[in-house]
């Protein structure tokens, strides 16, 4: 099988990882990839959001199968413009992406599938974001309605900043507080059969204690210790299946990855979010564990033929990822600044790029993670952070707390 991948961060790491490691992979095509991605597979240019140009380029290297990394991509009908050409795409199409793309379009889906999830008001002036603000009461959770890379949610105590937040965005969705930790489960699915992978929790503040700004992700963790046995079923029978039947039903079927963002809440698991790719940095830990080979379950996703696919096996242990952050980042990330010790297994690029002469530099935000396995999950944690104490960045930072409160057994459900 020839495969191209689109993206060049750190989730698109992860994927090239297990595709380059599945036998069926003849040939592994990334583009634009990035300095990590360059040891498994080619690089190639291209804008990853222009449809027709990833089109010719699927094309051009003959892909047997089109592994769509990012989200902006899925919205701007890449997946669509690469099915056009007869070409298997794992990634939905742009209308079934709008799952992602509006947190409107996603609240209306879930309402209609009877999905549990926070009660919401779409708000367009600041006269009902008042009136929904007063409605649920602080904390208040005040989101962007488009994309905004995880970084459009606001979650805060202070009314000021919520309102103003609301002002900034323009039209944003207000809602109900879900308390409870949080869980991320994905869930491949070619519209009709759905298989899900191993449930993780990512860390979304910046710092410790979970304090500061929201980011993309500042680490992660698989399995879920804490998590309740029919975690996975019951989010299966309650939230996936309703969800691809109502897209069925308005005949806009989803076909890729379904990322669920949960709370565990008193009540039980209710839906923060859905996403229409892998989580970054949860691809990292799932995929880590994943026995099965990668390259064809996603094509079975993408050519309709998931109900066939062989029951996934996973490995034993646990894995942790914790990202190394940019001077500055998240409000206004330091790039260009050198690199070392991060050439090394288990060293996931995010945001990097090499020099001509092989200098390694910050080109992002989040600019790598340590990736870990281990017999168990307090293992696991101290290799990431082993590998994260070996690389030297200027002004970086991570949280040190990544999977501690599991490993000490303090994760619980309200109530
Ligand atoms: P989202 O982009 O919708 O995933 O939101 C980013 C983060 O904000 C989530 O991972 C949660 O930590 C937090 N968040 C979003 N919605 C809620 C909510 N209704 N209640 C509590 N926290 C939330």
């Amino acid at each position: 099988m020839r495969v191209l991948l689109v993206g060049g961060g750190g989730r698109e790491h992860a994927l090239a990882l297990g595709l380059a490691g599945d036998p069926a992979v003849e040939a592994l095509v990334a583009a634009p990839g990035n300095p990590g991605i360059a040891a498994v597979a080619e690089l190639r240019e291209v804008t990853p959001t222009d449809p027709a140009a990833v089109a010719a380029l699927a094309v051009e290297v003959a892909a047997d199968l089109v592994v769509i990394g990012p989200e902006a991509p899925l919205v701007a009908g890449v997946a669509d413009a690469v099915r056009a050409k007869g070409i298997a795409v794992f990634g939905p199409s742009a209308e079934a992406a709008r799952l992602e793309g509006s947190k409107t379009f996603a609240k209306d889906v879930m309402i209609a599938a009877a999905v549990p999830t926070a009660r919401a008001y779409t708000c367009e002036d600041a006269a009902a974001v008042g009136r929904a603000l007063d409605e649920f009461g602080a904390p208040y959770v005040v989101k962007d309605d488009g994309l905004a890379a995880g970084k459009g949610v606001v979650v805060t105590d202070d009314r000021a900043v919520a309102e103003r937040h609301a002002a900034e965005c323009g039209r944003v969705v207000i809602e109900e507080y879900l308390s409870g930790p949080e869980v991320s489960l994905f869930v491949v699915t070619d519209g009709e059969a759905a298989v899900p992978l191993l449930p993780a929790q990512d860390f979304k503040r910046v710092g410790d204690g979970d304090t500061g700004p929201n980011t993309g992700g500042m680490g992660a963790y698989a399995p879920l210790p804490w998590a309740p046995p029919n975690l996975v079923d019951d989010v299966m029978r309650d939230v996936v299946r309703p969800t691809l039947a109502e897209l069925r039903r308005r005949g806009t079927p989803f076909a890729g990855l379904l990322y669920v963002g949960l709370a565990i809440t008193p009540s039980g698991p209710r839906v923060i979010e859905f996403n229409a790719r892998f989580g970054d940095p949860e691809t990292q830990v799932v995929l880590a564990l994943l026995e099965t080979p990668l390259a064809g379950l996603l094509h079975a996703a993408a050519t309709g033929t998931l109900g066939a696919h062989p029951p996934l096996r996973w490995r034993d242990g646990a894995a942790v990822t914790v990202v190394v952050a940019a001077d500055g980042y998240p409000a206004g990330p330091r790039t260009g600044d050198v690199i070392t010790g991060a050439d090394r297994a288990g060293i996931i690029h995010a945001g990097t790029r090499r020099d001509a002469d092989g200098t390694l530099r910050s080109a992002g935000g989040r600019v790598l993670c340590g990736t870990a396995t281990g017999p168990d999950l307090a293992a696991a944690r101290d290799a990431a952070y082993a590998l994260v104490r070996d690389v030297e960045l200027a002004g970086s930072h991570h949280r040190t707390d990544i999977a501690a409160a599991a490993v000490d057994g303090r994760v619980t459900i309200p109530g």
